[in-house]
C-alpha cells in the first residue's frame, strides 16, 4: 500500500479529464500590429521576426482577424480579462475629450466588481501569475493574480527569466494560469545589438528620433509626411528596430515553453497576442486633414484612433496533438480570450461575458460566429467607437466626420463611403447605438450602479484644449 501510495506520489499528476488541458500560458506582446509577425507573411530583408512562433502557427489555430476592443493598453487589457466591451467596464480615460498626457492618476481603474479571468482560475484552484511590464497594467487588472510583478523595467529575455523562475516553483499537481507581457516592441523599442544587425537597423532610437513626428509638424504644418525631408530613412528604422525588437520576444517566449516539463507540454495551452498594434503612418494623411491629436501626432503612435492597424492583433493557440492546425479568417475579439480559456480548461464560469468561446474552432469543429464587433476607448483626442459588422466598419467621434470603410474591397481603410453609402452608414449606426445603450446598462448591473463621472477638466487644461481648437469657448464639452 505504502509502495503504492509513494508510486503515485512521483508519477506525473492525475490524466486530463475532459477538459482539454489543465493550464495556459498567455504571451501578451504590448503594441504589436497583427501584418508584423512572420506568420502573416511579414518579412523584413526577407527575415521573419518570428522563426520559432512561426512554427507554432503552423501547427496551431491562427485567428487571421483578431482584434482587441480598444486601441491602447489599459481599456484593451480590461476587455481581454474581463470579455467585456469598454464602454461596459467602464476602465480608462471618459469624457468627450481625453488626453493621457494631463489626465493620468484620473483613469478609472477596472471595478473589482467585474471578474476577470484570473479570478475565475484562481477560484478553480489554479496557481496565477502575471509577468507586466507597462504602469497601465495593475489598477484594478491584477485581480485574481496571485503573483502580480510589474517592475518599471526588463526585456524580454528578463520577462522570461521571471516566468521560468515562477514556473519551477510549481508543484506537479498545481495547474495554472500564467500571462508573460513583454513591452520591447513599444516606442521606445527595446532591441539586442544582434537583432538589430538582423533587421539592419542602426542603432536605438534616440530622444531626437521620438521627436521627430513633433518637430516635423511643427516645421511643415500638416504636410503628409512622404513629403517631408528625411521621413523615408526614419520610417525604415523604426520599422527595423520593430521587427528587431520582436524577434527578441520570439525567442523569448520560445524560452519559456522549452522550460516546462515534458509531461505539461501537451496539457498546456499556449496564447500569444497583443493588447493593440500601433501606426506607421498608415492614415497620416487623413489624421492630419481631420483628427486632432493633443499631442500633435500625425500618423504614429496608438491610442487616439480606431483604424485597423491599432485594433488588429496576432492571436495564435497552440497545443500540439490537441489544437487543430488551422487558419480561422472569421473575425474573432479578445474578448473571446477569457471565455475560450475558461471552457479549454473546464473551468466553470458564472460571470457574464460577451466575448464567444472558440473552442470549437480550436477543435477544427465549428468557424467563430458572425456579430458584430464594438471598438471604443480612445486615449488621446476626442472620444470615438466603431462597429464591424458584415464586412463594413464604421467610426464615428462627436467632433470628427464619420468615417465607412469597406473591409472586403479596402482592407487598409483608405476610402471612406458615408457619403456614397448612407443606407450602410444608418445600419451600423443604428447598431452601435443600441449596443452602446446594452453596454451602459450591464455595466450599471454588473457594478451595482452607475459608473463614475468623467474626471472634470481644470481650468488650464480647458483653456488649452480651447486654444487648441478641441473645445468650443465656453462650451459644456
Ligand atoms: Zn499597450
Amino acid at each position: 500500500m505504502l509502495a503504492l501510495l509513494l508510486a503515485a506520489c512521483a508519477s506525473p499528476p492525475r490524466a486530463l479529464s475532459d477538459a482539454a488541458a489543465d493550464s495556459a500560458i498567455v504571451f501578451y506582446v504590448d503594441t504589436l500590429r497583427a501584418d508584423r509577425v512572420g506568420w502573416a507573411g511579414y518579412r523584413l530583408d526577407g527575415r521573419s521576426p518570428t522563426p520559432r512562433l512561426d512554427a507554432l502557427a503552423a501547427e496551431g489555430t491562427v485567428f487571421a482577424q483578431a482584434r482587441s476592443a480598444a486601441p491602447w493598453t489599459h481599456v484593451a487589457t480590461a476587455s481581454l480579462f474581463t470579455g467585456l466591451e469598454p464602454a461596459v467596464h467602464g476602465a480608462g480615460f471618459s469624457g468627450p475629450v481625453r488626453d493621457e498626457s494631463r489626465q493620468k492618476g484620473r483613469v478609472h481603474v477596472l471595478d473589482p466588481a467585474f471578474t476577470t479571468l484570473a479570478e475565475a482560475a484562481e477560484a478553480a484552484g489554479l496557481r496565477t501569475a502575471m509577468f507586466a511590464r507597462n504602469r497601465y497594467l495593475g489598477l484594478g487588472l491584477e485581480q485574481g493574480f496571485e503573483v502580480w510583478v510589474d517592475p518599471p523595467s526588463g526585456s524580454a529575455a528578463t520577462q522570461a527569466d521571471r516566468a521560468i523562475d515562477w514556473l519551477d516553483t510549481l508543484d506537479e499537481d498545481d495547474r495554472f494560469l500564467l500571462v508573460v507581457h513583454f513591452m520591447d516592441v513599444h516606442t521606445p523599442n527595446h532591441s539586442r545589438a544582434g537583432d538589430r544587425a538582423r533587421f539592419a537597423a542602426s542603432r536605438e532610437l534616440s530622444g531626437e528620433d521620438l521627436d521627430f513626428a513633433r518637430r516635423w509638424h511643427r516645421r511643415y504644418g500638416k504636410a503628409h509626411p512622404e513629403r517631408v525631408p528625411g521621413f523615408a530613412d526614419y520610417r525604415a528604422r523604426r520599422e527595423a528596430l520593430y521587427a528587431a525588437s520582436l524577434h527578441a520576444v520570439d525567442a523569448a517566449a520560445d524560452r519559456v515553453i522549452a522550460a516546462l516539463p515534458e509531461w505539461r507540454r501537451p496539457r498546456t495551452l499556449v496564447v500569444f497576442t497583443a493588447d493593440h498594434g500601433e501606426e506607421f503612418w498608415d492614415h497620416a494623411a487623413l489624421e492630419a486633414r481631420a483628427y486632432a491629436d493633443p499631442r500633435r501626432q500625425v500618423g504614429m503612435g496608438h491610442g487616439h484612433t480606431l483604424f485597423d492597424e491599432l485594433l488588429r492583433v496576432p492571436l495564435l493557440a497552440w497545443q500540439p496533438g490537441v489544437v487543430e492546425a488551422a487558419r480561422v479568417e472569421a473575425p474573432v475579439s479578445l474578448l473571446d480570450l477569457a471565455p475560450t480559456v475558461l471552457g479549454w480548461l473546464g473551468i466553470p464560469d458564472a460571470a457574464a461575458r460577451q466575448g464567444v468561446d472558440l473552442g470549437p474552432a480550436l477543435r477544427g469543429a465549428a468557424t467563430p460566429p458572425d456579430r458584430p464587433l464594438f471598438f471604443d476607448g480612445i486615449c488621446f483626442g476626442h472620444a470615438r467607437e466603431a462597429v464591424l459588422d458584415g464586412g463594413w466598419k464604421y467610426v464615428r467621434s462627436w467632433r470628427e466626420p464619420d468615417l465607412l470603410f469597406d473591409l472586403a474591397a479596402d482592407p487598409a481603410e483608405q476610402a471612406d463611403l458615408s457619403a456614397e453609402e448612407p443606407d450602410e452608414l444608418a445600419r451600423l449606426a443604428a447598431i452601435l447605438d443600441a449596443r452602446l445603450a446594452e453596454d451602459a446598462a450591464l455595466g450599471e448591473r454588473l457594478r451595482g450602479g452607475a459608473a463614475p463621472d468623467a474626471p472634470a477638466l481644470t481650468a488650464g487644461e480647458r483653456a488649452e484644449l480651447e486654444a487648441l481648437g478641441y473645445l468650443e469657448p465656453g462650451s459644456s464639452r
